[in-house]
This record gives C-alpha cells, sequence and structure tokens, in this order.
C-alpha cells in the first residue's frame, strides 16, 4: 500500500517539499519577500519569514542539541543562562521572538543561536568565561545573529538551505569529519552542519548588537572586551576544541580592536560597570567542579578525531574516575568501543549512558546500534522506538528501525520506514540499501 502520497514525510510544519521549492526558488535568484530589517529599519529583500524562521528553529535545534548531548542536568545553571539570556533579549530589538537558553552538555568550545531565537553554549565555553558580563556578551552576540536575522538571509541566498536540504545525513565540519561515516551510523549530526556560518560583515554586526544589549542590560562594557580577549587568545591555538567555534563565528584582530575601542568610546560611561563575577562563579561552581573530568574528554575527543580510539577511551575512562555518571564521557567511550567493533562493550556503555541521563535521546541510538551489530534486531528496534519518541525527524532512525524490521523478516513495516528515509535522504550507502530493498519486494519497479 505504499504510494507517494501516504509517506510524505511531514516535517513540523514544514515539509520538504516546501524546503526544496525554497532553495531552488533562492538558487534561480527569485527574490520576491521584502521586510523591514529590525535593525537598521531599512528595507531588505527577504525570502525567508519569521514564521518560517521559527519553524526551522523548531525543526532542526533540537537535532543539534542532542548532538550536543542534551541539556545539562544542572537545572541551577541552566536556569541562570535562561535568566541572563531573557533580560538581555528584551534589551534586542526583537523582543517578542520565542527565546529560549540553554547550556549543553558538549565539552568542545562553542555557542550558536537558531533564527528563531533558541540559543545553546557549552559546557566548555562557559569554562572559559570569568563572569556574568562575559557570559552576557557571549549571548548578546547570538542575540545579535538572531536579531540581525543573518540565518534568514543566508538562507534567502541559497546557502544555508542547500545544507538543511542536503539532509542531516551530510557530513561536514571539522570536529567529527575524521569519524566520518561512523557518525551518521551513530546518528548524531555532522558537526556543526546545521549551524550557520557567518560572514565577517555578519561578525561585526552580532558583536555591535552584543555590546548594545550588554550595555543596555546594565552590565560594564569590559565585559565585552573580556569575551573577545579570551577569543583571540583561543584562536591562537589551533585545537579541533575550537575549530567549529571559529568555522562558524570567524575571529579577527579587527573585532578586538573594535570591541576595545568602542567600549571605551561609545560606551565609554559604562566601562566600568557591573561584572557580577562572584555571581557567575557562584552559579558556575558544580560545573567549575567538573573541570577536570571535562579537559579528559576534550582530549579524548582530539584522540577520537585522530582515530585513536585506545588512547581516546583511556582519556574517557580517566573523565569518569573523576565523574562516574558523566554523560558525554558514557557516550563517547561507547562510541570508541563500537568504532573498535566492541560491540557488547559499546552496549553496556550506551546502557549506561541511558541510566544517566533517561530523557536524553543519543544513547538509544548507541544501544540500539549496537544491538543491531549483535543480532538482536527487535531490541534494538525498541531502542530507535524510544530515540524517535524523545526526539522525531533524525533520517538515520528511521533508516535503521526499517533495517530493524527488515532483520525481523517484516517486509511490509521494513519498506514504509524505508520509503520514509527515502523521502529525506536519497544519497549515500543507506539510500542505496533502501532503494535496492524496495526494488527486490516489488515496490519499485
Ligand atoms: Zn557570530
Amino acid at each position: 500500500m505504499l504510494n507517494k502520497n501516504n509517506v510524505q514525510i511531514k516535517t513540523r510544519g514544514l515539509t520538504r517539499r516546501q524546503f526544496l521549492w525554497l532553495s531552488s526558488m533562492a538558487a534561480a535568484g527569485y527574490v520576491f519577500g521584502c521586510a523591514t530589517d529590525p535593525v537598521t529599519g531599512k528595507q531588505q529583500f527577504m525570502l525567508v519569514s519569521e514564521d518560517t524562521e521559527i519553524q526551522i528553529d523548531k525543526q532542526y535545534a533540537p537535532l543539534q542539541f542532542s548532538s550536543d548531548f542534551g541539556e545539562v542536568q544542572d537545572s541551577r545553571l541552566n536556569g541562570y543562562i535562561g535568566q541572563i539570556g531573557k533580560k538581555m533579549a528584551a534589551a534586542s530589538h526583537r523582543p517578542h521572538m520565542p527565546y529560549s537558553f540553554r547550556v549543553v552538555n558538549a565539552t568542545y568550545v562553542n555557542a550558536y543561536a537558531f533564527p528563531g531565537g533558541s540559543i545553546a553554549a557549552t559546557r566548555g565555553i562557559l569554562l572559559e568565561l570569568d563572569n556574568e558580563a562575559e557570559l552576557a556578551s557571549l549571548l548578546g552576540h547570538e542575540l545579535g545573529h538572531v536579531n540581525a536575522r543573518h540565518a534568514a538571509e543566508q538562507m534567502s541566498k541559497g546557502q544555508l538551505t542547500q545544507a538543511l536540504v542536503g539532509g542531516v545525513s551530510v557530513l561536514a565540519g571539522t570536529q567529527s569529519a575524521a569519524l566520518g561515516d561512523l557518525a551518521g551510523q551513530l546518528g548524531q549530526i555532522g558537526a556543526g552542519v546545521l549551524l550557520a556560518s557567518y560572514s565577517r560583515d555578519n561578525e561585526r554586526e552580532a558583536d555591535a548588537l552584543g555590546m548594545e544589549y550588554m550595555v543596555g542590560a546594565g552590565y560594564g562594557s569590559e565585559g565585552f572586551v573580556g569575551l573577545m580577549e579570551m577569543l583571540s587568545s583561543l584562536s591562537k591555538h589551533k585545537s579541533t576544541t575550537v575549530d567549529l567555534l571559529f568555522a562558524t563565528h570567524p575571529m579577527s584582530q579587527e573585532r578586538y580592536d573594535t570591541a576595545v575601542q568602542t567600549a571605551n568610546t561609545k560606551y565609554g560611561s559604562a566601562l566600568n560597570g557591573p561584572l557580577n563575577r562572584d555571581r557567575y562563579m557562584d552559579h558556575t561552581a558544580a560545573l567549575r567542579g567538573q573541570k577536570a573530568a571535562i579537559q579528559e574528554i576534550q582530549n579524548g575527543e582530539k584522540q577520537m578525531a585522530a582515530r585513536k580510539y585506545e588512547a581516546a577511551s583511556d582519556h574517557f575512562r580517566n573523565a569518569l574516575k573523576k565523574a562516574p555518571d558523566d554523560y558525554v564521557a558514557l557516550c563517547m567511550i561507547s562510541i570508541s568501543n563500537l568504532a573498535q567493533k566492541n560491540y557488547a562493550v559499546g552496549r553496556q556503555y550506551a546502557e549506561m549512558a541511558q541510566q544517566a541521563y533517561p530523557e536524553e535521546a543519543q544513547a538509544y541510538h548507541l544501544s540500539g546500534y549496537s544491538k543491531i551489530q549483535l543480532k538482536d534486531f527487535e531490541g534494538a528496534f525498541e531502542e530507535f522506538r524510544s530515540y524517535e519518541r524523545l526526539l522525531p525527524g533524525n533520517p538515520n532512525t528511521i533508516f535503521f528501525k526499517g533495517y530493524c524490521q527488515e532483520g525481523m523478516n517484516q517486509i511490509e513495516p521494513a519498506a514504509n520506514e524505508y520509503r520514509r528515509y527515502l523521502q529525506v535522504v536519497q544519497q549515500g550507502k543507506y539510500a542505496q540499501h533502501a532503494y535496492r530493498r524496495l526494488v527486490d519486494w516489488g515496490y519499485i519497479k
């Protein structure tokens, strides 16, 4: 009972067809939207409406957050970043947007925003900050991208939609490129493939807005200079830990110099305003207590990128000695074992990760993948079903559900999942497998 219409994938609000249409319109150079730039007040050509920005955010931000191992379970820390973020958003040009702020468990150094206002900072970058004014500056910069509609601007030029339409199976970026195919198999979204990469002009504008918002929220402009000093110093040490941050937000001497000058002139009267260092230290005390474990994970990820899995596992095991329930360390040691084809050990760590953080999806994918390798198709299917309940919209999950059903000899349900998968992804070996089966089983002639 398969036909094109009844398996049309309905993503949350925006269908793949609409996406394709949007990007093809953009590629063909049609510009039919004209909107007022919320920041400059000037007319700007815009193909993407505010509703679309919010829909894209809802569809893709949860996948990226899960790829970054979900938000931290430390609700006090999440509450804190949410409180600072809301205060900043109220001082922005688009205060009506549905903003949300969280710290994600990932240990590499990064912060990012989706076009509807979903904003995240990693544990790694919070450890680099020194006070609340620097945190406000970081969130202000991300709010700047949302307010100046930089992602929407890229979509209008057809740059971002290409990445999105190409599907989350595309593995680009830097950090996990070395993991290549493995990351796809394990249900991860390739490092940063969903994230906008901003131009130098975008960065300039986001910095200007960021400083405006943080001063508007009552902080000392020196805090923005502090953030730039930190970024500038990080950018001088080439490291996989910061690759994605600077690939998406290009750093330059000019950004630093401009911040120093603006803080001293335009916002000179706010130069000695509050930095709230004590408040920041208080709210991040638990996080800073995990610093040694986080550094072990960062070192392990560097080894993973170099495919040195044994060395990587050593670092992750050291991290677990310091923080036995660390979800990232448990997931990463599982991934490292799966990469070495130690499937039973990989499954064991995936199950520990599930216990450490039952509401987060990624560990279910790891558990499902290891069960497939151990030929436990029924068990694996349940894991992927749990994953999809927690986090719908990842095409890899759809493929693996079909693969499990094929393993259980349930041909018609398997064909349904393969059909769903091919609606989203048409390239790669999974797509070939799905297509071949549909031909073999007579669903495609
Ligand atoms: Zn930026």
